[in-house]
C-alpha cells in the first residue's frame, strides 16, 4: 500500500496505512549537514519531502518521532524543534484532528513555540511539543483508556531518552502526567505528592500582570491604578489575575465566559468590587471591543483577526491565551499599524513553564529562579523583555510579535553552557541505533 494522500487522510488511515506496512514507530530527523530531512522508512519519503519543500510550519526541527499505541490506535508523538539551549521542553497535548496534515502541523508549529518561549524566558531548555492524536472511535473521557494511554506515552518518552521533556498541556490533566511519570523520569508538572510544582494557573496570572505592568510602563502610566481591563474567559489564569488586578487598585474589570457556572463563580468570589461579567455565547466576541485600557484574552487562541483588529478599543492587548494572532505575520502588522500596544503572548504566558522548569533541582518559598521572571530588573524578566521588545518595535517599525520571534530566534542558538547541543546527539544515537525497530 502506498501512503495515502498526505494532505487529506485522516489519522484513522493514516494509522491503517501504518499497520498494513507493519510500522509502528517511525521519524522524520533533520540532517543539517545535507539539508535534507530522513524518514525511518522508505515508504515515508512523501512525509520527508513534504516538510523539506514547506515554508510555513517546518523550521529544522531535529527530529519528529511518532509511535502508535498498542491498543486504541492513538498517535503518539514527540516534535522537537531545536535543542541549543537544552533538552526540548513543552506540554503533550491530547486533541482531535481531521487529517494527519493538520497533526503534523500542530507538532510542528507549537514546537517551534515553545523554542521562542523558553529561550525568550532565558531558561535553558529547547522547544518540543508532545501530541497525541485522538481516535474519534475512543472515549477519551474513559479513565482506564487515559491510564493505558499516558503510560504507554510515558514508556514513549523512556524511549527517546530525554531529548524531548514533558509537561501538562491542553487536553492533559495532572492525572495524566502521573501516568506519563509511573514509566519515564522525562517530565515535569507531576502531581505534588510526588514532588512536583502542581497547578501553575496563579503564576502565570501573575507573568501576565507583569507583561500588563510593562506595557503601562511603556507609555508613561506609573501603575496599573486606575485601569480598565476586559478579560475574555474566567477560567484558571483568569480568576487569580482579577483579584491581583484589584490588589493593584484597577478601576474596573469587565469578564466573560461561555459557561453559566464561570460567570456565577467569579460573581460571587469578587463581589463588592467594580467588577461586571456576563454570559457569552460561542461566537461573541463582544468583550473584545470594549472601552477598556487593557484587553486580556485568556480563553482561546486565533481572535485577534481580520474581523477582530479593526473593532477593538483598548489601548494594550496582553493576557494569557496562547497563539492569539491567527495569522502570527499579518495580525501581528495590524495591531502594529492601528497603533495597539500588543505584549506578544509567549512572552507574557511563560510562567507555566517557569514554574516548572526546575522541578529536578527541588524547591523553596519565593524562590528566586522564579521571582526573578516577575521583577522589574532581571535581563531576562517579563518586565525588561517586554519593554525591550516595544522599544526596538518603536525604533525599528517593526510589529513586536515579530521583534520578540527574532529576539527569542537568536537566543535559542546559544549552547546549553553545561551539556552543549547534546539532545542533537541524543537524536542521532535513536536513528543510528533503529530507534524504530526496537521496543
Ligand atoms: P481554562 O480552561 O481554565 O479557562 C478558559 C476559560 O475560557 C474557560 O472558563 C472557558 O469556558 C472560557 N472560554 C472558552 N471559550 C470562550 C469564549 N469564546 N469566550 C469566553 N470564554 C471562553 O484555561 P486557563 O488555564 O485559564 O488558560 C487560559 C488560556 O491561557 C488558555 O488559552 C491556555 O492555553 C493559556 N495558558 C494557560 C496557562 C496556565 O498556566 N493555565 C499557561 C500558559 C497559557
Amino acid at each position: 500500500m502506498s501512503i495515502p494522500n498526505l494532505h487529506s487522510a485522516t489519522p484513522t488511515e493514516f494509522i491503517k496505512f501504518l499497520k498494513e506496512e507493519n510500522i509502528s514507530r517511525f521519524y522524520l530527523v533533520y540532517d543539517k549537514k545535507r539539508n535534507r530531512v530522513m524518514a525511518s522508512h522508505p515508504k515515508l519519503n512523501e512525509f520527508a519531502q513534504f516538510l523539506e519543500n514547506d515554508k510555513r510550519d517546518f523550521e529544522e526541527h531535529e527530529g519528529i518521532f511518532i509511535q502508535l499505541s498498542s491498543q486504541y490506535d492513538t498517535l503518539l508523538g514527540a516534535f522537537i524543534h531545536r535543542t541549543n539551549r537544552g533538552q526540548a521542553a513543552g506540554g503533550v497535548r491530547y486533541w482531535s484532528y481531521d487529517s494527519i496534515m493538520d497533526y503534523m502541523r500542530d507538532g510542528l508549529r507549537l514546537a517551534k513555540g515553545m523554542t521562542h518561549k523558553n529561550a525568550l524566558a532565558g531558561l535553558w531548555w529547547g522547544g518540543g511539543k508532545g501530541v497525541m492524536a485522538h481516535n474519534p472511535n475512543v472515549d477519551k473521557n474513559d479513565p482506564e483508556v487515559r491510564e493505558f494511554l499516558y503510560k504507554e506515552y510515558g514508556k514513549f518518552m523512556t524511549s527517546i531518552k530525554g531529548c524531548y521533556v514533558t509537561a501538562e498541556d491542553v487536553g492533559t490533566s495532572i492525572d495524566d502526567m502521573a501516568n506519563i511519570f509511573s514509566n519515564t523520569r522525562f517530565t515535569t508538572c507531576i502531581p505534588h505528592n510526588v514532588g512536583g510544582s502542581g497547578n501553575p494557573s496563579v503564576p502565570t496570572a501573575r507573568g501576565v500582570v507583569a507583561g500588563m505592568e510593562a506595557a503601562v510602563h511603556y507609555l508613561n502610566a506609573e501603575s496599573l491604578e486606575g485601569k480598565t481591563i476586559a478579560i475574555q474567559g474566567l477560567g484558571h489564569v483568569a480568576l487569580p489575575m482579577i483579584k491581583f488586578l484589584f490588589e493593584k487598585k484597577v478601576k474596573k474589570i469587565v469578564a466573560c465566559d461561555i459557561f453559566k457556572n464561570a460567570v456565577k463563580n467569579a460573581k460571587h468570589e469578587f463581589y463588592g468590587e467594580n467588577f461586571e461579567a456576563r454570559l457569552a455565547g460561542m461566537n461573541d466576541n463582544s468583550i473584545l471591543y470594549e472601552e477598556c485600557d487593557i484587553l486580556a484574552p485568556c480563553a482561546i487562541g486565533a481572535i485577534l483577526n481580520k474581523d477582530t483588529i479593526p473593532l477593538i478599543k483598548a489601548k494594550i492587548i496582553c493576557g494569557a491565551a496562547n497563539n492569539q494572532l491567527e495569522d502570527p505575520l499579518a495580525d501581528d502588522m495590524r495591531l502594529f499599524e492601528k497603533g495597539l500596544i500588543y505584549v506578544p503572548d509567549f512572552l507574557t504566558n511563560r510562567m507555566g513553564i517557569v514554574n516548572c522548569a526546575d522541578e529536578q533541582a527541588g524547591y523553596l518559598d519565593n524562590d528566586p529562579n522564579v521571582e526573578r521572571h516577575l521583577s522589574k530588573d532581571w535581563e531576562y524578566s517579563i518586565h525588561q523583555t517586554t519593554l525591550k521588545v516595544l522599544e526596538e518595535s518603536k525604533t525599528e517599525n517593526t510589529p513586536p510579535g515579530k521583534v520578540a520571534i527574532e529576539l527569542a530566534d537568536k537566543l535559542s542558538r546559544e549552547l546549553n553552557p553545561i551539556y552543549g547541543h547534546r539532545s542533537q546527539l541524543i537524536i542521532n544515537s535513536l536513528v543510528e541505533n533503529g530507534w524504530e525497530r526496537s521496543e
